[in-house]
């Protein structure tokens, strides 16, 4: 029996995969059992962002490993002290809650901006205005708060205080905002929304909504944070600071960590027992997440987060049957002038490329932060041969 045919009896059929199977890696490339390459430009969706079996991030959590995996945080490891040191550092947040993943760490953060507004503004503020089309996870408190009807409706009834308004509309904000409200949660990219950029003019009158009406802020950077989009956490380079912020999906490069970020008026909200989790920052993953960090700021990536998306934005702009190519740094999507996005992703697997239909007419590109010239290259190359369709 193949391992498709395994799989089919065994998983839940939650997952439409694509039909190959990986081995190895090695950087920007996978490599199936008769040696394949493909060249990888989603990275598990923005998440082995440093590329495959790096050496660096092993050579740590081999050590780490052997060392100590997991103790509870009943008491205190080293490892998990220094990558808050190194997140507040480079964030200017204050505070670090550690959670195992994306959804999670927005759970942290949706509980933290209720805990805020009950203390603040009174038992009845806990409402989460977020954004159509957006997306923060799969549990019920974060589906509830992703703006897209099809997730939802086979899953109600879900977690009531959320509000969705649609994205780059301020009347719609505004209309939205009122005693109820406790924070506004938005993502400066969405990613699985179709990897749509906001202005950062938009962004920053939410910024000014929130100040006005005393709410908080949070952004999900959970897919556009931790250097995909140029600079440590999106918003830098956006002239705005949310008041909370999430990351996870690239911050221990494939092991699973999550974490959300406060600013103390936010985070002094949280009381002993308020939240807890049984794996969150522990030291195997934090000494990936610290390598992460180091190898970004010693490779100078951010950099070539830069200079490669430069070159990748242009050259797919220049392929034919590409109207426009929208994103930031490497979270870019080319979009289409017809709906053929998943056949031409498709086409591209023939090649060996790996990308993703993110929309009937949008093929996401989220390739490695560190990928090289000449990667870009093979990768334009490729995705051209994937035309026509
Ligand atoms: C992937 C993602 C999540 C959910 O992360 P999981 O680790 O899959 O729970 C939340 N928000 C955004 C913006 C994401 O891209």
């Amino acid at each position: 029996m193949t391992v498709f045919e395994r799989e089919a009896k065994v998983i839940m059929q939650t997952y439409r995969r694509v039909p190959v199977e990986f081995e190895r890696g090695a950087g920007s490339w996978l490599y199936d059992p008769d040696d394949n390459a493909y060249l990888d430009c989603l990275t598990g969706l923005a998440v082995a962002s440093l590329g495959h079996a790096h050496e660096a991030i092993a050579e740590a959590v081999s050590e780490q490993i052997r060392k100590l995996v997991h103790v509870s945080n009943l008491y205190y490891t080293q490892p998990q002290i220094e990558l808050a040191e190194r997140l507040v550092d480079l964030s200017c947040m204050d505070r670090v809650f550690f959670s195992n993943d994306g959804a999670t760490a927005n759970e942290a953060a949706i509980k933290l901006a209720r805990r805020w507004g009950q203390r603040h503004r009174g038992p009845e503020c806990y409402e989460v205005v977020t954004l159509d089309e957006s997306f923060h996870g799969r549990t019920l408190a974060t589906l509830a708060a992703t703006g897209q009807p099809a997730k939802q409706a086979t899953f109600e009834p879900l977690p009531s205080g959320f509000r969705q308004v649609p994205g780059g509309d301020l009347g719609a904000m505004l209309e939205a905002l009122g005693a109820k409200t406790a924070a506004v949660m938005v993502e400066t990219i969405q990613g699985e929304g179709g990897v749509v950029p906001f202005d950062a003019s938009y962004l920053q009158s939410i910024r000014q909504i929130c100040d006005q009406y005393g709410v908080l802020l949070i952004v999900d950077d959970v897919q556009a944070g931790i250097g995909r989009t140029g600079s440590w956490f999106s918003w830098q380079q956006l002239g705005f600071e949310p008041d909370i912020a999430t990351v996870a999906k690239a911050l221990a490069n494939g092991l699973p960590i999550g974490a959300c970020l406060a600013k103390e008026r936010a985070a002094e909200a949280f009381d002993y027992g308020d939240h807890a989790t049984t794996f969150g920052g522990g030291p195997v993953v934090a000494r990936a997440a610290l390598a992460v960090l180091h190898e970004i700021e010693r490779g100078s990536i951010l950099k070539n987060v830069r200079e490669r998306s430069d070159q990748l934005g242009s050259g797919l702009g220049r392929i034919p049957g590409v109207e426009t190519v929208r994103g930031r740094g490497l979270l870019l999507a080319a979009v289409l002038d017809r709906p053929i996005a998943a056949a031409v992703a498709e086409r591209a697997l023939h090649y060996g490329l790996l990308v993703n239909a993110v929309r009937p007419n949008a093929v996401r590109f989220a390739p490695a932060l560190n990928i090289s010239t000449e990667e870009v290259d093979e990768a334009l190359d490729r995705f051209g041969r994937a035309f026509p369709v």
